[in-house]
């Protein structure tokens, strides 16, 4: 199984990320997760992304795909996964559609989680990570309006795109997600 799970911040993307992991027996890979772990290992790229992730700004694609190809790949190896907080952009989602295509991969379905604006905000505000403050939301929120929202419409239009009402207690998104996606 190869899933993508599309969602603004706050979102639900890491909980259904996990769930649909072990519900399907693959990884769960959160981009967020993977560069927060570079960020913390003291190096001086480490510092960088730190600074864009403090900031809610995206991280430039080329570190992305350095640090996430591998794991993607070892994903693979084992078995699929559900991919979460990536591609981000619509250039990111070619580069990756590119990578994909010369690896003979498809992909199974790319989720929207969709909730309404002011329920992702008491979700972040609820939450303790360092780019939870009400600048930095506000920020991140606007940055998926204007840079990663195109890839609802990228996704619906190469017919891959389930669109879930995620304003549901976990385990009924995750039943919902899981009857609507497409029989392999
Ligand atoms: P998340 O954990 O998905 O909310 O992501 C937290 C932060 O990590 C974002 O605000 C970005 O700074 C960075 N990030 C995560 N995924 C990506 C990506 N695909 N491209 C660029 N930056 C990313």
């Amino acid at each position: 199984m190869r899933l993508l799970l599309l969602a603004a911040p706050g979102g639900g993307k890491g909980t259904q990320g996990e769930r649909l992991a072990s519900h399907f027996g693959v990884r769960h890979i959160s981009s967020g997760d993977v560069l927060r772990a570079a960020a913390s290992d003291g190096s001086p790229a480490g510092r960088e992304v730190a600074a864009y992730q403090q900031r809610g700004d995206l991280v430039p694609d080329q570190i992305v795909f350095e640090l996430l190809v591998p794991v993607v790949a070892a994903a693979v190896a084992g078995g699929g996964y559900i991919l979460d907080g990536f591609p981000r952009t619509v250039p990111q989602a070619i580069t990756a559609a590119d990578i994909g295509a010369r690896l003979d991969l498809t992909l199974d379905a790319t989720i929207y989680l969709h909730v309404p604006e002011e329920v992702l905000v008491q979700r972040l505000l609820a939450r303790a990570r360092p780019d939870d403050t009400p600048d930095v939301i506000r920020h991140r929120l606007e940055v998926f309006t204007d840079t990663t929202s195109p890839l609802i419409e990228y996704y619906r239009n190469r017919g891959i795109l389930v669109e879930v009402n995620a304003d549901q207690p976990p385990e009924s998104i995750t039943e919902e997600i899981v009857s609507r996606l497409p029989a392999s």
